[in-house]
């Protein structure tokens, strides 16, 4: 049977696997610890959760305009205003099927054949696959544990060729949890605007950043800054609505033209009752978020300190979103109960299967001597998983 060469070259989410993987073994009764997903456990809260019902009850369950419904990118304009001190109008927003296809609009609009997108790594493991199946070329750039994941201007200038179109700045960064200042992203939008590259700003964790660290957003520096960014958010990990699907872009009102009519012919409008959900979470109460904030940081300082006394790994401690990298390069080359760890994959299959624990390896973030746990999840199934992550590799040596 014939597939394109463009679909064959596409491997799929292992985000998305490691969650199937685990709901499956949870569905056959196994009692197995869950640190793969990045998705608060949190129940969407119940503001939201109301305007949806009467968005079903009041019969808006139609067609809206294909980039979104008035109402919500006002909302949208009015939390730029509120969380990030920019104005945009109606006319640079654009409301999608999530983060992720607000991504997908983006390279398709931005790449022509050949154009290179550079990517920090390690980097959320979709980025390089939505540039490739824009028909764009990602192009990776390493960054080190020691100097807190950040990419300095210098590399990032390093990377430039006459195909560069632009750079993915992801802070808060999944898989990193690292929250890059506003001088160390000044540096960045400075080479960007020499070299007259888009900045693809994915903020979708902007409010989850701990102590004393800050989100800012590159478009809030000037006129020029917000002209060259495209600014990716959605309303998934801060209002815990992974599932409903709605996420936008704020752009030049051109490419946020182009995106709208590249949606308009593949998914016409984000699910109507998910607007209204959405328009309540950007407007209503934001209690629920602060709620979320102070718990992620007790789960994530516990993990670390869990983390930091067991034997062969060890983790920086993340300065927002709510991952954290496990340091598994010292495991590298050893034995595990008869299995020798050479790859983040060998390690995350021999944890699973040995001690029931899941994590994400990082070799589909561009970093194989990591593996993702996230926090997003209750303290109770963290203190089960440190213990047992801790027992394994005790046992090992
Ligand atoms: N960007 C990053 C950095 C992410 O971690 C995710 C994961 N969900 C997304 C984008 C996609 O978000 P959404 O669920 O809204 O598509
Ligand atoms: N972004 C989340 C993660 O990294 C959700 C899964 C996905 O979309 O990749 O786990």
């Amino acid at each position: 049977m014939f597939i394109s060469k463009k679909a064959l070259a596409v491997s799929p989410s292992s985000t998305l696997a490691i969650n199937s993987k685990f709901k499956a073994m949870k569905a056959e009764g196994i009692d197995v610890v869950g640190f793969g997903t990045g998705e608060p456990d949190f129940d969407t809260p119940e503001n939201i959760k109301t305007a949806a019902k009467l968005a079903i009850d009041n019969g808006f369950t139609k067609y809206t305009p294909a980039s979104g419904t008035n109402e919500l990118k006002n909302a949208i304009c009015y939390k730029l205003k509120r969380d990030n001190g920019i104005n945009y109008d109606l006319s640079n927003i654009v409301v999608s099927n999530g983060a992720k296809h607000s991504l997908m609009n983006v390279f398709t609009a931005i790449c022509d054949p050949g154009d290179e997108i550079i990517i920090p790594s390690p980097f959320w493991v979709s980025y390089p696959e939505i540039v490739r199946l824009a028909d764009g070329v990602p192009v990776i750039v390493d960054t080190l544990e020691n100097s807190e994941f950040k990419l300095s201007a210098e590399d990032f200038e390093k990377a430039i060729t006459p195909k560069t179109r632009g750079i993915i700045i992801n802070s808060p960064g999944n898989p990193n949890g690292m929250v890059y200042s506003k001088e160390e992203l000044k540096a960045l939008a400075d080479v960007a605007l020499k070299h007259g590259l888009y900045i693809v700003s994915d903020e979708v964790y902007e409010h989850l950043t701990y102590d004393g660290h800050k989100h800012i957003s590159i478009a809030s520096f000037g006129p020029e800054y917000k002209e060259a960014t495209i600014i990716v958010n959605a309303v998934s990990k801060t209002y815990s609505m992974t599932g409903w699907r709605i996420g936008y872009t704020a752009s030049s009102e051109p490419l946020a033209k182009a995106m709208a009519n590249i949606q308009s012919h593949s998914t016409s409008n984000p699910n109507s009752i998910a607007q209204i959900a959405a328009t309540e979470a950007l407007i209503g109460d934001l209690s629920a978020v602060e709620m979320m904030k102070k718990e992620f940081v007790k789960r994530r300082d516990y993990m670390c300190q869990r983390i930091n006394k067991i034997k062969g790994v060890s983790c920086k401690k993340p300065q927002g979103a709510f991952y954290i990298l496990l340091n598994i390069s010292q495991l590298k080359g050893k034995t595990l109960y008869g299995k020798t760890i050479k790859t983040s994959d060998d390690f995350g299959e021999i944890l699973l299967e040995k001690a029931l624990v899941a994590v994400v390896p990082c070799s589909g973030f561009g970093n194989d001597d990591f593996v993702r746990l996230s926090y997003a999840t209750s303290m109770e199934t963290i203190i089960k998983g440190m213990d047992r992550l801790e027992t394994f590799l005790n046992e090992a040596f």
